[in-house]
């Protein structure tokens, strides 16, 4: 048992330092695709539960590894944020989709994740306030995504960040939601606009019968007792979309109603008189 044990210990070892290096390579990767302009946005559609509107966009960072091909977000932001690239991916990123939704009718706006490492840091309303005088975007067309990992420090300083983001005049809205620890008591004393309901609780959830039903109705009551509106994330099926609408979600954003598209087809679909 002892050798087993350590012949685990030396596989996982050496695989924790294949890990490392391919990290350290990624890392160097992503500076250089910035330098080159290597990243590029994609958009997701937004539409309203009642009037089937288009209402918005989700801005989604996409790279093409010029060796590995397309790279996840889910493994290239984490790398991103642990080397502090994330603050100049961030304003890229939050630049580039304020100049696009610039372009878009005044009745859709842009959603930008924000992450926690750029939340914290004291410069976000300045990036904010410069990005969107730089594209002329009205900030109430500006939301700010952020996750429960954004909030998790000093809850009085966390605040006061919300409340000068708010103060500019865009919207803040709180993703991922349901898949962190103490979401409930973020909800009471921070003044988001939106919920963002976690996919994890509409994937599987059809009609009749899921157990993820009673969360998603307790979430959209809570919202509506906070005067917060509900998004539902990951929206793929017809049976899915009839329950979040029957469950009062306000908003609804998934493959049903479109996947990320690139730039030009956002705008298309932006003009295409709002309707989904
Ligand atoms: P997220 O913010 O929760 O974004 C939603 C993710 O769900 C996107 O994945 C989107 O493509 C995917 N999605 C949307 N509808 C459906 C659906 O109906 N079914 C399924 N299975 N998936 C759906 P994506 O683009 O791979 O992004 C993954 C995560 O990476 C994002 O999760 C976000 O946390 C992060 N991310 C993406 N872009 C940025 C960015 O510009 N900045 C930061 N900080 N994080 C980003
Ligand atoms: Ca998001
Ligand atoms: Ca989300
Ligand atoms: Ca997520």
């Amino acid at each position: 048992a002892k050798a087993a044990g350590k012949g685990t210990y030396r596989f996982f070892a050496s695989e924790m330092h294949e890990q490392a290096l391919l990290r350290q390579q990624i890392e160097e990767d992503m500076q250089r695709a910035l330098e080159r302009g290597e990243f590029h946005l994609a958009y997701q559609p937004v539409i309203d539960t009642q009037s089937n509107a288009l209402v918005g966009f989700e801005a989604l960072v996409r790279w093409t590894h010029s060796v590995r091909g397309v790279m996840s977000p889910a493994v290239f932001i984490p790398i991103a944020e642990e080397s502090g690239l994330i603050n100049e991916l961030g304003e890229w990123v939050l630049r580039t989709a304020c100049i696009e939704a610039a372009k878009w009718p005044s009745s859709v706006s842009v959603a930008v994740n924000i992450s926690p490492v750029q939340f914290s840091s004291q410069a976000l309303p300045t990036l904010v306030t410069s990005a969107l005088a730089y594209a002329g975007l009205p900030a109430d067309r500006l939301e700010l995504e952020i996750t429960e990992g954004a909030l998790l420090n000093d809850t009085a300083k966390t605040r006061a960040a919300i409340a000068t983001l708010k103060g500019l005049g865009v919207k803040i809205a709180l993703d991922d939601f349901g898949t962190g620890y103490s979401s409930l008591g973020y909800l009471k004393t921070i003044p988001f606009d939106k919920i963002k309901i976690d996919q994890s609780f509409i994937k599987g959830a059809t009609l009749r019968g899921s157990n993820n039903i009673p969360i998603i109705k307790a979430i959209v009551g809570l919202a509506n007792d906070l005067g917060m509106i509900t998004t539902a994330e990951g929206v793929e099926t017809e049976d899915q979309l009839a329950l979040v609408r029957e469950l009062g979600c306000t908003l609804i954003q998934g493959y049903i109603y479109g996947r990320p598209m690139d730039a030009y087809s956002a705008m298309n679909r932006a003009q295409g008189n709002g309707s989904a």
